[in-house]
């Protein structure tokens, strides 16, 4: 194979997207198996093909830490996926999951000049070909890690930001520590989201990577309780301190009913399922909440909502139906989520909205009373502001009510650190730049000082933070 793409660019734009191979959704709704099966060698290179390569890449532009997707593209199309794998790890320290999980569309995709007339490049779908071939491979090319500097960070929480700094403060030669208050490591990548989209193991895997170049990690240690940022740093003398403990804590609806047995948090619901088995019925005594011949309702639009109703599919619902306040274009969860979980047999009742729970005499759901909405002028958020139209209530059958409507930032750390500054919604100020907080020492990122937002955005925190725990240590500098 030549190395420079010959075809003219009118002829690259004549070629299709090319499609990403899925389990069939008869099958995949029964089971947690993962549902893109990703792409084959001559599918990834005529892929490639169709990239215009262009001088100025808005693909890069909109990627949020400006992965080099054109020069990616390009080792592909000339057969060094390994080269590729590599170019992508120098700006993207967990491709194989953000292949999985960015929402692309409204990134790199989305900025794809070949989207104006067509379908954007699959910048997603190459992303995870070349991080899943490094790894089938066992090429996996671990980096050089500088000389030991005596220094040593302590990061608290293991999602994508604990993760992502605490790669790169190994590799300058510090000591890196991560407490995880769960059992397992991963943050929202294993307790949130679930099999059939991120399997586990490939969260495993780069955490084993992190451990073979030196990462310790220790689990079951909730930080605020077990013990604090002021005793990590005086009493176990960790010279900086990253907290990257995310925005966990649930948001209910606050209508009547919401105590009922049957009514969960999502952020609950998947937790279970994903972390004490209950996805596998079979084998362990779990399914905490059994959903077998039970109609579930999930209330919300992103992707939580959507992963915990496609999870109680799975989990063999009768009825699973999504219930958003306002329409199908205002949600926020992945189009792709949104098309899996129509093929699945999910039901959606758009523009719709719980106002009351209902249930028996001994304290368990039986339905859910719903008001119809329609839209009105955009509030803060730019998207139109639903309004009840009044007299519309009508009630639907649920045995199961998941409610996944947003998190928020678990106070822990920030009442039990009380020079730690704070904004009013108790998420922890930090430089959006060094990630600096206010006090001396310790820096945060990713949902714990945005709020809920992305696994990449996480990312890009947590390697600002690493490079500025980095001067600060080799310099003292604040
Ligand atoms: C169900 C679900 C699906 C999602 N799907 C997508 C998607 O498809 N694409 C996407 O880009 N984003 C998605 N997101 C959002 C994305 O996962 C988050 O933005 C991202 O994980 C945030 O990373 P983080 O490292 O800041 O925090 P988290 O991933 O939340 O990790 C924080 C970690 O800190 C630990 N922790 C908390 N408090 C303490 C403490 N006191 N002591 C010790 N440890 C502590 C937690 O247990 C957790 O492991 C999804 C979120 C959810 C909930
Ligand atoms: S914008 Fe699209 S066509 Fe242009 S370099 Fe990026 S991926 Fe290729």
């Amino acid at each position: 194979m030549s190395d420079k793409n010959p075809l003219p660019l009118k002829d690259r734009m004549k070629i299709l997207r090319t499609h990403m191979p899925e389990l069939d959704p008869q099958l995949r709704s029964r089971n947690f198996e993962e549902v893109n099966q990703g792409l084959k060698v001559l599918d990834a290179v005529t892929e490639a093909s169709r990239c215009l390569e262009c001088a100025k890449p808005a693909c890069v532009f909109d990627c949020p830490v400006g992965v080099k997707i054109r020069d990616i593209v390009a080792l592909i199309y000339s057969g060094d996926y390994l080269a590729a794998a590599s170019k992508l790890r120098e700006d993207n320290a967990l491709p194989a999951i953000t292949g999985r999980v960015c929402p692309q569309e409204s990134q790199c995709e989305g900025g794809c000049i070949l989207g104006k007339k067509g379908a954007p490049l699959a910048i997603g779908n190459l992303e995870r070909f070349v991080a899943d071939y490094e790894r089938e491979s066992g090429q996996l090319g671990l980096p050089a890690i500088a000389p030991a500097t005596g220094k040593s960070v302590a990061i608290v929480g293991s999602g994508p930001a604990g993760l992502s700094a605490a790669g790169d403060l190994i590799q300058k030669g510090h000591r890196v520590r991560v407490f995880e208050a769960l059992h397992e490591l991963g943050g929202v990548l294993v307790y949130g989201i679930p099999e059939f989209r991120l399997p586990k193991s490939i969260v495993k895997g780069e955490v084993e990577n992190l451990r073979r170049m030196g990462v310790e990690f220790e689990t079951n240690v909730v930080v605020g309780k077990s013990v604090t940022i002021d005793e990590l740093m005086q009493e176990e003398h960790y010279d900086a301190v990253f907290i990257a403990t995310g925005a966990g804590l649930p948001v209910f609806l606050g209508v009547p009913g919401e105590h009922l047995n049957g009514v969960y948090s999502a952020n609950e619901f998947l937790t279970r399922i994903n972390l004490m088995r209950a996805y596998n019925a079979e084998e362990y005594d779990q399914p905490v909440y059994d959903c077998r011949n039970r109609d579930v309702i999930i209330v919300g639009g992103g992707n939580t909502a959507m992963d915990a109703v496609r999870t109680a599919k799975r989990l063999g619902a009768r009825s699973a139906t999504l219930v958003y306040r306002r329409s199908e274009a205002e949600m926020p969860a992945r189009a792709e989520e949104v098309k899996h979980a129509r093929e699945e047999g999910v039901e959606f009742r758009m523009l719709t909205a719980p106002v009351e729970f209902l249930g028996d005499e001994t304290g368990w759901l039986t339905g859910a009373r719903c008001i119809r909405m329609e839209l009105s002028e955009p509030d803060e958020s730019g998207r139109r502001r639903p309004v009840e139209i009044k007299g519309s209530e009508f009630d639907l059958p649920a045995n199961v009510a998941i409610i996944g409507v947003g998190t928020t930032a678990n106070p822990l750390i920030q009442s039990t650190t009380p020079d730690l500054a704070t904004n009013k919604r108790n998420y922890i100020v930090a430089d959006p730049e060094s990630m600096r907080t206010s006090k001396l020492g310790v820096f945060a990122g990713g949902d714990i000082v945005t709020g809920g937002a992305t696994v990449i955005l996480a990312m890009g925190a947590g390697r600002k933070a690493a490079r500025s725990i980095h001067e600060y240590l080799t310099t003292g500098r604040w």
